[in-house]
This record gives C-alpha cells, sequence and structure tokens, in this order.
C-alpha cells in the first residue's frame, strides 16, 4: 500500500499558516500592513473578544479591482513582486503573498473591496464552501473581516490566552505598526469601544502620547551615518515607561524583533541608566535595501543585516553621542510649563543611600580609585576668580544655597538652577572611574588554578581571532588543544564575576557584534554601584566653595545631565516660568 500522499492544498495551507499567524495579533498584523501598502491614509482596525470573534480593517487605500479579488486569498498571490530581483528594491510590508490564504485556511474571511478605477464594490466571501465574488456597495478602499479564528484548529485555539491578553497584544501591534506612518491616521476600537485615536504627527509627538509623557521629556535624534539613517525618541527619564513592550524598534519602517538594536540601545543606555534593563523607546533605522534582507522568517518580524557590526556600532554611536552631554551645555532640562510640581513630583529620588563610612570603600582603594569628594574643596579656582577670567555666567550659575541638604539652588542667566547633588556627584565619579579603566593599562591577575573551557569551533576560532583584543581586556587565554583553551590571567576588576560564564559572553558578543559588550556592561553596573555608594550623601553640609565646583565639574562631565540611573541631575526653571507664578507681567 503507498504510504506518501500528497497533502490537499487546505492542509498545506493550514500548516503554512502556523507559520504566519499565531495569534490574533499575527492577523492585525498582516492586515494593517496590507493596509499600510495600499497607500491608505486612514487606517481602523475593530476587534472583538480579543480578536478571536472578530477583527475587522478597513483602509482608504487603492482597492483591489474585481478581477484580482479571488486571486488575492490564493497561497503566493500577490501584486507586490514579480522576480526575485524585485526583493532587492522592494518597499512594500508584503511580498510572499501568504497572508490572505494563511488567514482565510484558519478563519472566516470576508473583503469587501473598491479599486480607485471602479465604480461599484465587491464582496468575496466562501457560500457554501465555494469562494464567490459579487457586487457589494462599499466606499473607495477596503475591509477585510476575519471571523472565528482557528475555529477549524481548535489545538490552535487552545493555545490562546484570554481574551484581555489577545486584546492587549493586539494593542501592540496595532501600535507597533501605527507608530512609525506619521501620514496615516489611526483608529482602534476593542469591543466597539475606541482606545486609540492616532491622528497624523510627528513620530515625536507620537511617541509622547502613547507613553503618556510630555514632549519636552522625549529627546528626539535624527541623523545619518554613512548609508544609515538613524532617528530615535529616547525618554530623558525611564521612570515612566518600565513596559518592556514600550520598546519600538524599525528597520525601513518595518516593526521588527532584532537583537543587534536591542544591544545597541542597551550598551547605549548602560552608562545613562546602568541596572536598568527596559527602557522605552523608539528606535528606526533606514539603509539600503541591498543591506538588509527581510527574508528571513515569514511573519517578517526578523532581518538580517549584511553588516551587523557596522549597524550596531552607528546606532551605538549616535545614541552615545546624543545622551553624552555634559550638563547645562546641550539640553536645557527646562521645566517648561506650570505643571512643575508633578514634575519634580516624578523626578523626586527614590531613596538616598543613608550611610557615608564609603569613602573609606575597600574595593575603590584597591582599585586606586579614591573619592572625588575631597577634591571638590580645593582642586578648583576660587569662585571670583572664576567671575574675574569668565566674566559670563556658566551653564549652571553660581549656588547660592543648600535646599534641605539634598539640592543646590544655583542661579544662572536663565534664571533658577535645582541640583541633586549626590546624583550628580555619583555620575562626576562613574564617569572618572570609566576613564581610569579605560586610560590605564588593565591590572591582570594571574590565577594560580588556571580555568578550562571548552568552545566550538566557531567560538574556537574566534577567541584565536582576537587574542589580541582579549588580551587587553586583561583576559589570558591559552589553546590547549583544538577546542580546550586555559584561562591564566583575568582583569583584577572581574573578580566577582563568573569567569566562565562571561568569556563565553565575551566570545559571543565578539562574534556576533565585533566588540564584548556584555563585558563591558558588566563592568559598567559594577563601577556604577562603586560611585553611587562613595558620592555625596544627603544631608551633608557643603560649602558654596565646594557646591560651584560641583557644578563645574558638571559642566565638564560627560553625561553629566543624569545620574547613573537615568535620572536627571539638575533642572532649570527660568525666570519667565517665576514671572508666570507670581503673575508678573514683562
Ligand atoms: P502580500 O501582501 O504579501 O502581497 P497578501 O496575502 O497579504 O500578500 O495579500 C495578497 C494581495 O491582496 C496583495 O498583494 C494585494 O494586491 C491585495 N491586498 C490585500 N489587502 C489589500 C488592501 N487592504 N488593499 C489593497 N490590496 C490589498
Ligand atoms: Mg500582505
Amino acid at each position: 500500500m503507498k504510504k506518501i500522499l500528497q497533502l490537499s492544498d487546505l492542509v498545506i495551507d493550514q500548516i503554512a499558516a502556523g507559520e504566519i499567524i499565531e495569534r490574533p495579533s499575527s492577523v492585525v498584523k498582516e492586515l494593517l500592513e496590507n493596509s499600510i501598502d495600499s497607500g491608505a491614509d486612514s487606517i481602523s482596525l475593530r476587534i472583538s473578544d480579543g480578536g478571536t470573534a472578530r477583527i475587522e480593517v478597513t483602509d482608504n487605500g487603492e482597492g483591489i479591482n474585481h478581477e484580482d479579488l479571488p486571486l488575492s486569498i490564493e497561497r503566493h498571490a500577490t501584486s507586490k513582486m514579480k522576480s526575485i530581483a524585485d526583493l532587492d528594491r522592494i518597499s512594500t510590508h508584503g511580498f510572499r503573498g501568504e497572508a490572505l490564504s494563511a488567514i482565510s485556511s484558519v478563519s472566516n474571511l470576508l473583503i469587501i473591496s473598491r479599486s480607485i478605477n471602479q465604480n461599484s464594490g465587491y464582496r468575496l466571501e466562501k457560500v457554501n464552501e465555494d469562494w464567490t465574488c459579487h457586487p457589494s456597495p462599499s466606499r473607495k478602499g477596503t475591509t477585510v473581516i476575519v471571523e472565528e479564528l482557528f475555529y477549524k484548529i481548535p489545538a490552535r485555539k487552545r493555545f490562546l490566552k484570554s481574551s484581555s491578553t489577545e486584546s492587549s497584544h493586539c494593542k501592540n501591534i496595532f501600535l507597533k505598526t501605527a507608530l512609525i506612518h506619521e501620514g496615516i491616521s489611526w483608529y482602534f476600537y476593542n469591543n466597539e469601544k475606541n482606545i486609540v485615536n492616532l491622528p497624523t504627527m510627528k513620530i515625536l509627538q507620537r511617541f509622547a502620547k502613547i507613553n503618556d509623557i510630555s514632549v519636552d521629556m522625549v529627546n528626539y535624534i535624527d541623523e545619518q551615518i554613512g548609508p544609515i539613517k538613524i532617528k530615535a525618541c529616547l525618554p530623558f527619564s525611564n521612570n515612566e515607561i518600565r513596559k518592556k513592550n514600550h520598546q519600538f524598534l524599525y528597520v525601513n519602517n518595518r516593526a521588527v524583533k532584532d537583537r543587534t538594536l536591542i544591544h545597541a540601545i542597551k550598551s547605549a543606555l548602560e552608562d545613562v541608566t546602568h541596572g536598568s534593563k527596559e527602557s522605552g523607546i523608539m528606535l528606526s533605522i533606514d539603509l539600503p535595501n541591498q543591506l538588509v534582507d527581510f527574508n528571513v522568517h515569514p511573519g517578517k518580524v526578523e532581518v538580517r543585516f549584511k553588516d551587523n557590526s557596522a549597524v550596531y556600532q552607528a546606532v551605538l554611536t549616535t545614541l552615545k553621542n546624543n545622551l553624552n552631554n555634559p550638563a547645562g551645555i546641550k539640553y536645557t532640562n527646562e521645566i517648561s510649563s506650570l505643571g512643575i510640581q508633578n514634575k519634580i513630583a516624578s523626578f523626586k529620588k527614590k531613596s538616598l543611600p543613608d550611610n557615608s563610612s564609603s569613602f573609606q570603600n575597600p574595593i575603590q582603594k584597591s582599585l586606586g580609585l579614591e573619592s572625588r569628594y575631597d577634591s571638590l574643596n580645593f582642586e578648583m579656582k576660587d569662585l571670583n576668580n572664576y567671575r574675574n577670567i569668565n566674566n559670563s555666567v556658566p551653564p549652571l550659575g553660581f549656588a547660592l544655597a543648600q535646599l534641605q541638604g539634598i539640592y543646590i539652588l544655583s542661579e544662572n542667566s536663565e534664571g533658577l538652577v535645582i541640583v541633586d547633588m549626590h546624583a550628580a556627584h555619583e555620575r562626576i565619579l562613574f564617569e572618572e572611574y570609566k576613564k581610569n579603566v579605560d586610560e590605564k593599562n588593565i591590572k591582570i591577575q594571574n590565577l594560580l588554578n588556571p580555568i578550562k573551557i571548552e568552545l566550538d569551533n566557531k567560538e574556537a576560532e574566534t577567541v584565536i581571532n582576537n587574542k589580541q583584543v582579549l588580551s587587553s581586556m586583561g583576559f589570558i587565554i591559552f589553546k590547549i588543544d583544538s577546542n580546550s583553551f586555559s584561562i591564566s590571567g583575568v582583569p583584577e576588576l572581574a573578580f566577582k564575576i563568573d569567569i566562565r560564564s562571561i568569556v563565553h559572553e565575551i566570545i559571543r558578543d565578539l562574534s556576533d557584534f565585533g566588540t564584548a559588550e556584555s563585558y563591558e556592561s558588566k563592568l559598567k553596573e559594577f563601577l556604577g554601584n562603586v560611585a553611587c555608594k562613595s558620592a555625596v550623601k544627603a544631608n551633608k553640609i557643603m560649602s558654596l566653595k565646594e557646591m560651584n565646583n560641583l557644578l563645574r565639574l558638571m559642566e565638564k562631565t560627560d553625561f553629566g545631565g543624569k545620574c547613573n540611573h537615568g535620572r536627571p541631575t539638575w533642572t532649570q526653571i527660568s525666570l519667565s516660568n517665576i514671572d508666570k507664578i507670581f503673575m508678573r507681567g514683562r
């Protein structure tokens, strides 16, 4: 008896659907993308019961000709490409011609569409197992309705979560898809209730709106590095945005998940917010199609860059350069509205570490990194000298007084400056430690009992090619035989870290990104903690001279505008705002 059978088209479609349609939000993604591709400038999404009962997407795009309608639900039928060469210049979201056929194989699908060249609309639906297409009143554009998702596939249905979880997945996909398309108005209804309205507006405004923060809390970046265009929205403080799903990543306007971009963001932010793993951010990169492959996965959420490490470096450098601002130089940190109370409240430090015995911190001593607190007293020039020589007011102004032992009040040409002295000093120390580590030759600790590690072929090759890099970081590694290596020296600073696992991570980073990001991040976290322990504590009485010296150091320090946890170190209240408070007309 013959054992091998040709699968029916329906089964083939259902299997293929498994790759694209995992849950209602995957349907939402495909339908929204089709609407974007149609050139629509208004798109609305309605779901009921988490999308399991019904998903409806309506757009005002170019529509589908009635003779094309029956084809639109066929497998591998698309209007977006003809030959494989088109892949290199494709600018639409779709191109594989799989979504509608996959969706129709696992749901009840109905399409109503009126093409821009036709006077009436047409309706494509299944009647008694056969597809029919007949005239139907319709406005210009397309409506796709998907009902009873997975009704034929109970195994799939069982994997779905509660309808509130499914609808929040749908909402996430909706926001991620919508945010980047500034020229389209977006509407989202859940169980008939309108829950999101995004009229056409700039991405910065949308980002702020979605995250429910004010626009002046967001740093907007728009730069070009070689062929790579980079746009980003970075909130000044991530206290308000703690949800991982609020990372919006795009490559050529497609929402993606990408390890390279995530790592670049993580390491850029590490300098600002060490220890905080989750950051709300929008990052969009544009690069020529030849440098990126979207045809990696049927869902098209993963991409492959031709040069991973170039993309990594470009993003990292751009973000870093924009974050690396000594206080008072680039941002005004201005409190611009009269909602001062709220903003100050949200900036307020959580808790200040209370013991101050850490000036004699043994770790710090062993690193040769003495606290700079004393230097605040002696190193800087006399304040009057400063005024005479410069004849101008420095960005953070001159100290007036200390408030509650926590804040420094200072006067500059704009008005009043308030500085969180612990946060500011913490940043100054952190940057100084990092510099010491960068500039000094790393001290290597030789291990009495070398550690043996086994590597696979690729890892072994990476170690051999990067011997120099590894030893400059303080790791001395020798080959024993083809895949066994011995670690005989480690950087003194790494004494508290699990050597075996960190070496594995370093090797993986070196082969993926060309740099050892994970090690640097651990080292920074460690130094950040030392800095936090060593910085001036609350209730430390400071003289005016010490305060002024702290302000001058802040102006010289990279990232001086933020403490190591990403909170602002200072803020400005302009005279005009103070005038507003007192209703004083000027
Ligand atoms: P793909 O998007 O990869 O081409 P789909 O299965 O998603 O494949 O869609 C098949 C075809 O149906 C598209 O190529 C397009 O021509 C047409 N189509 C689907 N949705 C729309 C829409 N909202 N507006 C206009 N045309 C559409
Ligand atoms: Mg499509």
